[in-house]
């Protein structure tokens, strides 16, 4: 099965109960078993360890990454907590020095006291991260396109260079999807994802996941950590869940085409600086983009002429796009990334980032000329 067959058909069956073709919402917390405590056929024994919502939303997601398994959590932030306690104190992490803000704030804030340590390095040069391996270092993790400045990495070289190292490459694959990048494809071991953003895509379920390549005893450690720990999303997330991702290629395809209209238009307009995405020629990333995504996703930044001032200006100004944070879902948000990430932020000051939604094109292009004044 093609991609967009298996998100419609991979965990998704007609209930052989009822008949039911929409997958049934099954919110009991235990499952009965027989007169001998075998479990019932399904496995299924107690909701933290398992539901059937939950294990349908697993097998789809597993299958749409090309992954072994996948693994559902109560959000993004929950995998890479997960992830991170899945290491060993005195473990060392190499990150992108322009992680999502919410992944180092758990490293510095939370696992540093626990005594992993980190490098937050540029991923887009390969000898700098080269030097950054240390003997204890355990993991690799790569987010690309990066958040807010849609920086691009080459996941193939740097999982070669990071088995050479005994290290595992993990890629951050919110942004672009599986619809245009495919990590495990590439040589990545493990992907995450906040599932909140573009398998949501209607800004209505926090969720996050692990897919991985191959059968380990870190997948397997995931696995206890999970259960152990219990930050499973709750069966109605699943089904949410269920309920979107067939959808996702379609809505992925039409806001990337509308990103890419946007990022030509801003980028040729008096008051714009620079435009950062992938798919402009000019982007430096962008043969290394060509190269290891199908698509250019439908994020974008922008820097005003204007700093601050001018940036928050511009915000104020819109009519369309919404002014929230998040991503991915199908109406366009626009956002001063500095301002959210807080005082110590290294992003722009006038930097605005936009998720691309699905309202008409011209709408949301001259609803950025009013704006841009
Ligand atoms: C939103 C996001 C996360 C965190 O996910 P939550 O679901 O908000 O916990 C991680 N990585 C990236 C790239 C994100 O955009």
């Amino acid at each position: 099965m093609l991609f967009e067959t298996q998100a419609v058909h991979v965990g998704r069956a007609p209930d052989p109960v009822s008949g039911a073709v929409a997958p049934p919402l099954v919110l009991s917390t235990t499952f009965a078993r027989d007169g001998d405590y075998a479990p019932p056929a399904s496995g299924d024994i107690y909701g933290r360890t398992g539901n059937p919502n939950r294990r349908d939303l697993e097998s789809l997601l597993a299958a749409l990454e090309g992954g072994v398994a996948a693994l559902c959590f109560s959000s993004g932030q929950a995998v890479t907590q997960s992830v991170l306690q899945a290491l060993n104190p005195g473990d060392h992490v190499l990150f992108p020095r322009d992680v999502y803000h919410g992944t180092r704030n758990l490293l510095t804030q939370q696992f540093e006291r626990w005594g992993l340590s980190a490098s937050f390095v540029d991923m887009d040069d390969s000898l700098i991260v080269e030097q950054a391996f240390r003997p204890n270092t355990r993991l690799l993790w790569l987010e690309t396109p990066s958040n807010p400045s849609l920086k691009i990495s080459d996941i193939s070289a740097l999982a070669s260079l990071s088995h050479a190292h005994g290290v595992l490459c993990i890629v951050d694959n919110t942004w672009a999807t599986p619809v245009w990048q495919r990590p495990l494809a590439l040589g990545a071991d493990l992907v995450v994802h906040s599932s909140t953003k573009y398998f949501g895509g209607h800004s209505d379920v926090t969720s996050g996941a692990i897919v991985a390549a191959h059968s380990s005893p870190f997948l397997d450690r995931l696995r206890a950590i999970q259960n152990l720990g219990g930050a499973v999303p709750s069966p109605f997330d699943c089904w949410l869940l269920l309920r979107s991702t067939p959808s996702l290629a379609v809505r992925v395809r039409a806001q990337t085409k509308s990103a890419g209209q946007i990022a030509h238009y801003l980028h040729t307009h008096p008051n714009v600086a620079v435009v950062h995405y992938p798919g402009l020629e000019s982007h430096p990333g962008y043969a290394v983009a060509k190269r290891q995504m199908s698509g250019f996703g439908a994020m974008l930044s922008f820097e005003v002429t204007g700093g601050e001032s001018h940036a928050a200006r511009v915000a104020r100004a819109v009519a369309l796009f919404i002014r929230a944070t998040s991503l991915g879902g199908y109406e366009s948000l626009i956002e001063h990334r500095a301002l959210v990430e807080g005082p110590q932020s290294a992003t722009p000051r006038a930097l605005l980032r936009c998720s691309i939604g699905l309202e008409h094109v011209d709408d949301l292009i001259e609803d950025l000329a009013h704006a841009l004044v």
